[in-house]
């Protein structure tokens, strides 16, 4: 859709003066204001494009580039239609207080722009509830179902939640006649003005319970202890938040169930440490061992897994042993686990050993001069593998 001239829109000249152009507005924005033409789009669309442009023109230097370069000159305004790139309603009336001269508060609550809280009764609302979920590694990587025992507000059985003593106890509230708001008309620029407000009577709910359950006091809601089952999916980490909708604090009088926020800690492993979806263990061999060879054994988040130790093994190889770590969360594919080799060099040791590695020494396959040097590259190869 190729945009409109602003000036046509407002129907005034190029020359006009910022009065002219602001009354220009007013007149516009009176004759296709929502209010006076409900449900109609042609005329919001006309309200919006007369925002728009007013919006351009009131704003010398917006203006000024109007004039050189057209809608191009004038940013996101020019991008898209007038609904989308545009303005939003809420710009277009926050704006409403500099033409009008304030005092359009009333204006918040026309139909259909207005927000969720617009419109009928008020639908009570429980409170979420945050609780901490420790689980270990292995439930992590499995994915767990755990139940928990929780201390909330659940709904009253005695009045199944209703808040009434028996059920026919409740009469429409006299103020708002039900309809949980209240109606008030004022005369304003725009002619008559309808606004509308929670009713203080009952609070928007349209309804007063006249014997109120004496368990609750009227409330629909006690507390008490509930068993929740949850179904953690596997590859959570520390620090993340799961939603279990519903779970939540009973709402007061059958309105909707807060959720249940998990905040999910993890256990530290005697032996793994979790990096991402990795996991790594360090695994310290003898010297013999690492110039021999030898048959280890890994944990794993499943139990031990057999792996041998090539002849020749440097310190600081990595031996990754692939989908052995957590799995993604919500996703396909595993991480791996990471064996870091160490090679523990005694302190203290024996006569006799010191005898022998001196005996070492002499020997020329111990002369690190002559030793392969691909230690360092094997090394990093492992890393970047
Ligand atoms: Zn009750
Ligand atoms: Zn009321």
């Amino acid at each position: 859709m190729s945009k409109r001239d602003y000036y046509e829109i407002l129907e005034v000249s190029k020359g006009a003066s910022q009065d002219e152009i602001k009354k220009a507005y007013r007149k516009k924005a009176i004759k296709f204001h929502p209010d006076k033409n409900p449900g109609d789009k042609a005329a919001e669309e006309k309200f919006k494009e007369a925002a728009e442009a007013y919006e351009v023109l009131s704003n010398a230097e917006k203006r000024q580039r109007y004039d050189q370069f057209g809608h191009a000159g004038v940013g996101s305004a020019a991008s898209g239609g007038y609904g989308g790139g545009g303005m939003s309603m809420d710009d277009i009336f926050s704006h409403f207080g500099d033409i009008f001269g304030g005092g359009f508060s009333g204006f918040g609550g026309f139909g259909g722009f207005g927000g969720s809280s617009r419109g009928g009764r008020r639908v009570n609302k429980g409170s979420n509830l945050r609780v901490k979920v420790k689980l270990t590694l292995q439930e992590i990587a499995n994915g767990v179902e755990k139940k928990i025992k929780v201390k909330k507000y659940v709904e009253c059985k005695h009045c199944s939640g209703s808040g009434a003593a028996n059920g026919s106890s409740y009469s429409n509230c006299s103020t708002c006649h039900g309809s949980g708001q209240v109606t008030r008309i004022s005369n304003t620029i725009l002619g008559q003005m309808q606004t509308s407000s929670t009713c203080p009577t009952c609070g928007g709910e349209g309804k007063i319970i006249t014997n109120k359950c004496p368990q609750c006091a009227g409330e629909g809601i006690v507390r008490d202890d509930e068993i929740i089952t949850l179904n953690i999916p596997a590859g959570v980490e520390e620090g993340m938040q799961l939603s279990v909708s519903g779970k939540g604090n009973a709402a007061r009088r059958g309105g909707i169930n807060g959720d249940l926020i998990l905040l999910i800690e993890e256990e530290q492993h005697p032996d793994l440490i979790r990096d991402g979806n990795n996991l790594i263990y360090n695994l310290f061999v003898s010297i013999p061992d690492a110039i021999m060879g030898t048959p280890v054994e890994i944990p794993t988040v499943d139990g031990k897994v057999k792996v041998k130790v090539d002849p020749g093994t440097q310190p600081g190889k990595i031996l990754r042993l692939r989908g052995k770590g957590l799995p993604e969360v919500n996703g396909y594919g595993k991480g791996d686990l990471l064996v870091r080799i160490q090679v523990y060099i005694p302190k203290d040791i024996s006569k006799e050993d010191k005898k022998m590695v001196e005996k070492l020494k002499e020997s020329s396959s111990f002369d690190p001069d002559k030793a392969e040097k691909d230690s360092f590259f094997s090394r990093m190869r492992n890393i970047f593998e």
